[in-house]
């Protein structure tokens, strides 16, 4: 990571935390790792991605459903999903400083530092290694991969590495109020299994016919081992997934149906596609036919935002065969009976609001009329997910003008979410909501009570207008 980049990502950190986004975990006893809390406007910008993601899976199509599973599932779950055997990731530790890395991170690592110097052919190169020697789970080449590109550790800067291993990234915990009694457990890694489960009871209440989706957003938990950079990598975070049951030999479209369409949903938040990447997978789990990321250009890199997966029958065959249901769908169509594919759409919600920090964050400098310059920082958050739409501010404390602005907004509030302030000049007011990126500021003034105008100000542009007081309601729905 360049300084400038990395300066910028500390900017985006220190700005999240100073305006209410995020904050650390149980900060007053130091955090924990890994672990944040959301602020208020946090919470709702949260809460506005969650929900756009979950009206335009279910409300935009009508065969996709959603449920709210638990995140305590019968242990047998993840033994038929393969997390209990499977769910680990290559690790190496340095043997100066006993600090434990992931694999494919070290080495993403050096291909970011190749191609930082210009070096983007060996990087490429490098990757492609990797990626090779991680489907063929050859610890050997990949250790020798580490010690020909001298890599170090950031703690020791040594290359004195232990061979590499497995380490399984699942919590687990007890159910049971004794300890004999007690079964181990597991919080979920990931939503998805939840909709597995749960294939026949959706499919027969909600009456699907396949090709249908269930979605579901909700908190999952993984132990990583390196869990730093911010909300990007998190030991307790939150998914929004999407399993679509297909009929077996339709998946290969549908794969790339899903993989345009998520393409699609981020483009329509306005964030340009130059920041946007398909890394299509070269290591493919044993059971999956095709799986790519979808990436975005975090101020730490490309990195994964999503990812679509075709999932063949494998999730399904295997809660059948552990837990003897039959988990299977009668096509009237064709008059079969078959256990559908599944294609899986998987976005984590925090890595999605990082990205929208990401895209959104300017440091902006101005030149006043007066030719002085001036600066101010501006979040350019696209208007649907603005953790407030409208902030109404009454130019002075008398007159009547608090009144007037507490009437808009009463008359705003039921449809969106707005914002009342009378303290300080309407420059410094009109910077506080820039910094938490409110698309819209209304000034309430004399000649408010004269005619019903009112001064609008465009966050992106600072332009102001004067319009009618009663046409603000809908002209910021217009832009939800
Ligand atoms: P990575 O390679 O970054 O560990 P992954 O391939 O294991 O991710 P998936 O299992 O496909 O990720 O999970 C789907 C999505 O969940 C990811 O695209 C990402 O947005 C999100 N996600 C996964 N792990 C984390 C985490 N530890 N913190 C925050 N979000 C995560």
């Amino acid at each position: 990571m360049s300084i400038q980049q990395d300066n910028r990502f500390q900017a985006i950190i220190s700005h999240a935390k100073e305006y209410g986004f995020v904050f650390p975990s149980s900060e007053i006893y130091d955090g924990l790792s890994a672990v944040y809390d959301y602020g208020p406007y946090g919470s709702e910008l949260k809460k506005n991605i969650r929900d756009h993601w979950w009206k335009s899976m279910t409300q935009l199509h009508e065969n996709i459903v959603g449920i709210d599973a638990a995140i305590f599932m019968h242990p047998t779950t993840w033994k038929a999903s393969g997390h209990v055997d499977n769910f680990s990731d290559p690790m190496i530790d340095n043997r100066d400083s006993n600090k434990r890395y992931r694999v494919d991170h070290l080495l993403e690592a050096k291909a970011d530092e190749l191609k930082e110097k210009g070096q983007v052919k060996e990087a490429d190169e490098l990757l492609l290694s990797m990626d090779t020697l991680l489907a063929a789970e050859d610890f050997e080449g990949l250790k020798n991969l580490i010690t020909e590109q001298k890599i170090t550790c950031s703690v020791s800067g040594t290359t004195n590495w232990t061979d590499i291993r497995q380490f399984n990234l699942m919590f687990s915990t007890q159910l049971g109020s004794v300890a004999e009694e007690a079964d181990t457990i597991y919080l979920r890694p990931e939503t998805a299994q939840g909709i597995f489960v749960n294939f026949l009871n959706v499919q027969k209440t909600a009456r699907m016919k396949v090709p249908f989706g269930i979605a579901q957003t909700g908190k999952a938990f993984r132990n990583e081992i390196v869990a730093r950079q911010f909300i990007f990598r998190m030991r307790e975070f939150e998914q929004m997934e999407m399993q679509f049951f297909v009929r077996p030999g339709t998946e290969g479209e549908w794969y790339r149906y899903w993989k345009e369409a998520r393409l699609q949903w981020h483009l329509a938040l306005g964030i340009p596609a130059d920041k946007y990447r398909y890394h299509d997978h070269v290591k493919l789990a044993h059971y999956a036919k095709e799986a790519c990321d979808i990436e975005y250009e975090f101020p730490i890199g490309f990195k994964e935002v999503e990812g679509i997966h075709s999932r063949s029958d494998f999730d399904l065959t295997q809660h059948q065969q552990y837990s003897k249901k039959k988990l299977q769908y009668f096509d009237t169509e064709i008059n079969q009976n078959y256990v559908p594919y599944v294609i899986e759409t998987s976005i984590g919600l925090d890595r999605m609001f990082l990205l929208v920090l990401s895209h959104a964050y300017e440091e902006e400098t101005l030149t006043k009329e007066d030719g002085s310059s001036d600066s101010r920082v501006v979040m350019r958050i696209p208007a649907k997910l603005a953790p407030i739409k409208l902030a109404v501010l009454p130019l002075t404390k008398k007159d009547g003008l608090p009144e007037i602005a507490r009437e808009l907004i009463n008359s705003c509030k039921p449809h969106f979410k707005c914002f009342f302030e009378e303290k300080d000049t309407i420059g410094k007011r009109y910077r506080r909501q820039d910094a938490i990126g409110t698309p819209f500021c209304v000034t309430i003034d004399h000649q408010t009570k004269e005619d019903g105008t009112v001064t609008i100000r465009h966050r992106d542009t600072m332009v102001q207008e004067r319009i009618k007081m009663d046409e603000i309601k809908n002209l910021v729905l217009a832009q939800m």
